[in-house]
């Protein structure tokens, strides 16, 4: 699939979130976690009412894994999914939620208040923190599983990809550190616990951390 371009609306959020304008990049943890967490209420609700019984809460979780040596923090969910198709419209538009009450005459006061905060970014509050996002899924229902992939700016692709089991997977590729800018505390254990401890702890599923022993 050709590359194709983020609508306007999803555009000025984006250029927002890669020129961080917003000091508070550690929030882009909790809206992703909370978006596995959707997920997994989703997956519930739907395999509850087709039928299925004996699902408990342990049976899902969130997953993070820091890889220092690529510069990937993924993070992973087995959640409901989602196929192409919604791949597409959740992710290459913002969202109808709060993010949408975000307007650009907000710019200047979300410098020192959080409004970013309070509203929730969502998914795209990612960029803060990445240059290259990776997003494969594979809808509950679905044998083929999708990859969605971004730089940012330039638009995004949506193409096959490779998933064993439903759920999403999240992979970013942190952007380089600069003399003012550092990255590398998303890759570091004891950060992204006390992130997880910070903003993430109602979440309901058990959120696992893996971390390669060196
Ligand atoms: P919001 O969560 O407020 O709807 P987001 O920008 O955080 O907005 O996410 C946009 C949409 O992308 C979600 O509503 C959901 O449909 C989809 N999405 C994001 N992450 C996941 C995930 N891990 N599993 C399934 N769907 C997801
Ligand atoms: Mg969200």
């Amino acid at each position: 699939m050709s590359k194709k371009q983020f609508k306007a609306e999803s555009k000025r959020m984006l250029d927002l979130m890669i020129n961080s304008i917003y000091t508070n990049r550690e929030i882009f943890l909790r809206e992703i976690i909370s978006n596995a967490s959707d997920a997994i209420d989703k997956r519930y609700y739907e395999e509850a009412k087709s039928g299925k019984t004996g699902l408990s809460r342990e049976n899902f979780e969130i997953r993070i894994e820091p890889n220092k040596d690529d510069r990937t923090l993924t993070i992973s969910d087995n959640g409901i999914g989602m196929s192409a198709e919604e791949l597409e419209e959740n992710l290459g538009i913002i969202a109808k939620s709060g993010s949408l009450g975000f307007k650009t005459e907000n710019e200047e006061a979300a410098k020192d208040t959080d409004i970013i905060g309070q509203f929730g970014v969502g998914f795209y509050s990612a960029f803060m923190v990445a240059k290259h996002i990776e997003v494969t899924s594979r809808k509950l229902g679905e044998e083929q599983a999708h990859v969605w992939i971004s730089d940012g700016a330039d638009g995004y692709s949506v193409e096959d990809g490779s998933r064993d089991e439903v759920g999403t997977t999240v992979q970013l590729t942190l952007r380089d550190d600069t003399e003012d800018d550092k990255y590398d505390e998303f890759l570091e254990e004891y950060r992204l616990r006390s992130l997880v401890t910070k903003y993430s702890d109602y979440i309901r599923y058990p959120i696992v951390m893996n971390v390669e022993k060196s």
